[in-house]
């Protein structure tokens, strides 16, 4: 049984973390400021005898003898993002240079969950590990873009100079149950709208591009990203390479939810990112042959069920 810490693990993607984590044995800490995320995330889990739930903000130093560290603290989204953007920027680097110390002081491995943001508005298609982005680095996105570049920086640091164990991956535009309905982004917003029988929002055009990752085959890759031998460190990309546009996605969803929402367009917010795919081949060769296995439709009538039975309770 491994001693597990997983920041921001009341979120999205850290709650499911945190359950598969546990069901394969683990001890979990979850440590959460709840900014964006949610007690209802991980209530079933709050009984489990191995699972502790820490309110805490990652800003802040903590201390707590574990064996890995899953660094997820983050909001995710560009309204959350850019609700507060300092308080973002604070939070991916201090967060990075606070659980570094840790790791390094209890000898833990840290993996940090970074992003295809770090690749900007790219001018290489589909972006691999190698492509040092595209980047404005006094925009809208800069305060999560330059954050997660700088935690980058200084989780390489941490392991040249002083020997840390650390995992790097770079998650693409991921979906599922649990998502926040209010965060803004795109998958959650077409589905509660088309389930609401709103208008289904697209910014722009609605041909740019991204590729959409089920939640589950991501928690899979960080599993074995944190398992993988200890001189591969990433960056990594973990996503899924098929990739959409807006109008394609939007298409899908009403037609998976039966709705007769209209489609409008809205203004294109600053510095959003024309396409976005990620090259897959080093997760494929390193993380033991790692690949998506849920495709788009799939992943959207589990995650449209989710959000169903989630508006019914409200
Ligand atoms: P999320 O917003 O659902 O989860 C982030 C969690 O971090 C929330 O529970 C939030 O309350 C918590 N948090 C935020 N600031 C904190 C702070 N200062 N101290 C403690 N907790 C704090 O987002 P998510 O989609 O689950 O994303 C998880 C991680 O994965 C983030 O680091 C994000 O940048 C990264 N990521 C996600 C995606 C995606 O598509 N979901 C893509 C790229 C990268
Ligand atoms: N988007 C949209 N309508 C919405 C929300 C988002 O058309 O209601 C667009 C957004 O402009 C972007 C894409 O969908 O081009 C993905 O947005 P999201 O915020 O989900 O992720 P990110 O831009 O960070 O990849």
């Amino acid at each position: 049984m491994k001693k597990i810490l997983i920041t921001g693990g009341a979120g999205f993607v850290g709650s499911h973390l945190c359950k598969r984590l546990l069901n394969e044995g683990n001890e979990v800490i979850c440590l959460d400021n709840y900014f964006t995320g949610a007690k209802k995330n991980i209530v079933e889990l709050l009984d489990h005898p191995y699972f502790e739930m820490v309110r805490h903000d990652i800003t802040e130093s903590y201390y707590a003898e574990v064996d890995e560290i899953y660094n997820l603290a983050c909001p995710a989204s560009p309204v959350h993002y850019q609700y507060n953007p300092i308080k973002t920027i604070k939070t991916s680097v201090l967060g990075a240079i606070n659980v570094l110390g840790l790791a390094k002081r209890v000898k833990a491995k840290v993996l940090q969950a970074s992003t295809s943001e770090v690749y900007g508005d790219p001018l290489v298609h589909p972006q691999p590990e190698s492509y040092w982005g595209h980047v404005n680095p006094i925009g809208i996105r800069s305060c999560y873009d330059e954050g997660k570049r700088c935690a980058e920086t200084l989780f390489m640091d941490y392991h040249n100079q002083n020997n840390v164990a650390i995992k790097i991956i770079r998650i693409f535009n991921t979906y599922g149950p649990n998502m926040n309905p209010v965060d803004g982004r795109v998958v959650s917003n077409f589905i509660v709208q088309a389930l609401q029988g709103k208008d289904i929002t697209i910014f722009g055009d609605g041909l740019q591009t991204r590729s959409f990752q089920y939640v589950d085959d991501l928690v899979e890759g960080m599993i074995r990203m944190m398992g993988s031998e200890a001189s591969f460190l990433g960056p990594v990309n973990l996503g899924n390479p098929n990739e959409f546009t807006m109008l394609e996605l939007a298409q899908a969803v009403i037609e998976l939810t039966g709705s007769k929402s209209k489609i409008i367009h809205l203004a294109l917010p600053q510095d959003d990112p024309k396409q976005r795919q990620p090259d897959i081949s080093l997760a494929k060769e390193k993380l033991e042959g790692w690949e998506p296995k849920i495709q788009l439709r799939e992943g959207l009538i589990t995650t449209i069920s989710y959000f169903d039975q989630l508006l019914l309770k409200q």
